[in-house]
């Protein structure tokens, strides 16, 4: 019962903030690049309140350091991590991640 009940209000949070980040993605290209942060924050917050696990597409999406939602090319750059041996993305703060 635990269990179940755990999983579905998990999968709403996902979907929640899966919404809440499409939204900044477009308020990002609308150029709204504080709306797109806010967006991101409220996504960050219900993430930590629920620890809800994400999909890896979602988790790599944004920056837990400065809340910047993440378009590779635009404001995040993707390489490649000789010394890891993995693809690692990072922001325009300096945050970086592995892929
Ligand atoms: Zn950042």
């Amino acid at each position: 019962m635990q269990s179940s009940r755990k999983s579905i209000i998990n999968s709403s949070v996902r979907s929640s903030i899966a919404k809440l980040l499409a939204k900044a993605r477009e308020a990002y290209s609308a150029k709204n690049a504080e709306r797109s942060k806010r967006y991101v924050k409220m996504a960050f917050e219900l993430l930590k309140k629920n620890k809800t696990k994400l999909p890896k597409e979602l988790r790599n999406s944004f920056c837990r350091k400065c809340c910047l939602i993440w378009i590779p090319g635009q404001t995040a750059t993707v390489s490649f991590d000789r010394k890891n041996d993995c693809l690692r993305i990072t922001c325009g703060c300096g945050h970086s991640k592995r892929l």
